[in-house]
């Protein structure tokens, strides 16, 4: 994963096949301890207002340091957790932490912050989420309307009444909702009318080739559209350079998250660059 090649100390660039089946067999084994051990961790990404780069909130992105492996990339572990079936006591635990960590932020002064985390089709399909969610969000005192959850389009296909039935119940409550990675998947796009969705997240593969590919900026100014249409805001994911910046905001996206801004942080370090921010509050992004 060249994103984070620093500092990964996990390797999945070799070409030895056996190397990649030994390392499956180890990232299996090793996700039934993980969580007792307390080898995960979240990161924060900002995610900011593209006009005037106040900061609306976070995104909760998950880390595991494993023993041997050193930090193995979520791309690589949370599709063998699913496999397993692990991802549901994980994910319960991703979102116990991400709203005491969301708690905190506006104890400590912050403001109104959101997080959001990521969920997993397999924790809707578990029956248990609407449950942990509300757990979650009492255990921490947080007000629901701090926390989003980001779905994927794979979690809406299958089956979609029960699936728009815990949606309804988790926006009853104020949560809010968004769509990840979105146009990379398959659904069909009448769902939209019919699920009670705050937001799109548009693809980072979308936003890296705007600039070069008339295809990729012509498929962004159509979500853009269409969402503004439907009343929904629109985060550009994966922002890395100005000329992106400038891109989607001729476009009129509503919010961007990406490198050009900040990259995912441990807790502490997030809390500090919101205060920072929050202490210049005519910032406007650079570009
Ligand atoms: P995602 O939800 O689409 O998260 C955005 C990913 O893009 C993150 O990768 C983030 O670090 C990365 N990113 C942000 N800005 C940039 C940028 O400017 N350039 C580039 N190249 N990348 C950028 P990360 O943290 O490796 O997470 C990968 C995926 O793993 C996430 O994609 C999400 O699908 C999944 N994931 C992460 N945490 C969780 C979790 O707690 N639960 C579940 N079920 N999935 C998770
Ligand atoms: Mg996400
Ligand atoms: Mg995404
Ligand atoms: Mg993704």
């Amino acid at each position: 994963q060249a994103k984070e090649a620093g500092r990964n100390t996990f390797r999945s660039h070799h070409l030895d096949v056996s190397t990649d089946v030994l390392n499956d067999l180890v990232i299996r084994n090793g996700l039934r301890p993980a969580l007792e051990r307390n080898e995960f961790s979240l990161h924060y990404q900002p995610i900011l207002t593209l006009d005037s780069g106040a900061l609306i909130g976070a995104e909760a992105l998950l880390r595991w340091q494993h023993p041997t492996l050193g930090n193995v990339p979520p791309d690589r572990f949370i599709p063998v957790a699913e496999l397993t079936g692990h991802i549901v006591g994980i994910g319960e635990w991703v979102l116990g932490e991400a709203c005491r960590e969301a708690a905190n932020w506006s104890r400590r002064g912050l403001g109104e912050l959101t997080v959001s985390v990521n969920l997993s089709p397999l924790q809707f399909r578990h029956g248990t989420l609407e449950a942990h969610v509300s757990a979650a969000l009492a255990e921490a005192g947080l007000s629901a309307r701090c926390l989003e959850l980001e779905i994927t389009e794979s979690t809406l296909i299958g089956d979609t009444a029960t699936l728009v039935g815990q949606l309804a119940n988790l926006k009853a409550q104020g949560i809010r909702l968004a769509i990840d990675d979105f146009g990379t998947g398959y659904s069909c796009l009448a769902y939209l009318r019919r699920l009670p969705v705050d937001r799109l997240k548009i693809d980072r593969s979308f936003v890296a080739d705007m600039s070069q590919d008339a295809d990729d900026a012509s498929i962004v100014r159509a979500i853009v559209q269409m969402a503004a249409g439907l009343g929904l805001r629109t985060t550009a994911e994966g922002v890395e350079e100005a000329h992106h910046h400038d891109a989607l905001k001729a476009l009129g996206c509503t919010e961007v998250q990406g490198y050009h801004y900040a990259r995912p942080m441990p807790a502490d370090a997030f809390a500090c660059w919101a205060a920072d921010r929050l202490g210049q509050p005519s910032a406007a992004i650079s570009d």
